[in-house]
């Protein structure tokens, strides 16, 4: 069987597409973020391919809105008992109330918050996304720092920034990279795919195959590391 990848942006959605030895064109969306997959029989081109996307732009984004609502649906309660991802492992939260500032600890294969009694399931939420975001506050320095010097670019600006469709972007003409609060709760290596896909943006606009060669050249494993950035079961996501 042969197949082949291609990386498409159509009307703003990133595309992944595998050609293969099939009679017709699936269209699938995929839990978290809504990302679009095509397998697309071989004698398919990229034009295609695009057309076919469009054709079912409709039904993309209601199952994009789907995803969402599931996603709202199963929000955490933030109680003792409910599991949450940390840079890719399952932890087991745990309340312990007592006054005072609110804070997470991690221990053993716990995720401890403290918190004053009475403090609301929205204001617990808040906590974990403050806490999210001082994760990867203290874990993307050192990351982009040594992407800086193995790529010899400088990223002016980065900030951390919760987005419903895209894992991170870029602003070619700043430099400025955003890069998705839910990060924190992947393994660190698709942080560093993130980080290194918005900076190889830098050298190349399109998803085309300039693109997969860099980053080929760059961090040769980054289809696996994507993949696993987006193939975790929606049961994994929930938050
Ligand atoms: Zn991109």
């Amino acid at each position: 069987m042969s197949t082949a990848n291609a990386y498409l942006t159509v009307r703003g959605i990133e595309v992944d597409v595998v050609y293969k030895d099939i009679k017709n064109l699936h269209i699938t969306v995929h839990p978290p973020a809504g990302r679009v997959r095509v397998a697309a029989p071989t004698r398919f081109d990229d034009d295609q391919v695009r057309l076919a996307v469009v054709g079912r732009l409709a039904w993309i984004k209601r199952q994009r809105e789907q995803l969402q609502a599931v996603e709202r649906q199963t929000e955490r309660e933030m109680v003792t008992g409910e599991s949450h991802y940390v840079w890719g492992i399952r932890r087991r939260l745990k309340i312990v109330e007592r006054p005072g500032r609110a804070h997470f600890e991690l221990n053993g294969d716990r995720l401890v918050l403290y918190v004053p009694a009475g403090t609301s399931q929205d204001k617990r939420l808040d906590q974990l996304d403050k806490w999210y975001r001082a994760q990867l506050r203290e874990a993307i320095p050192g990351l982009i720092a040594g992407w800086e010097q193995k790529l010899d670019v400088t990223v002016p600006k980065w900030t951390i920034k919760r987005m419903k469709t895209k894992w991170g972007s870029c602003n070619r003409e700043t430099r400025h990279i955003w890069l998705n609060v839910e990060l924190a709760k992947k393994h660190p290596d698709c942080l560093e795919y993130i980080v290194v896909h918005e900076m190889t943006h830098y050298f190349e606009r399109n998803h085309g195959p300039t693109f997969t060669a860099l980053m080929d050249a760059h961090l040769p494993d980054w289809r696996s590391r994507r993949d696993q950035l987006n193939d975790a079961p929606l049961a994994d996501e929930t938050w």
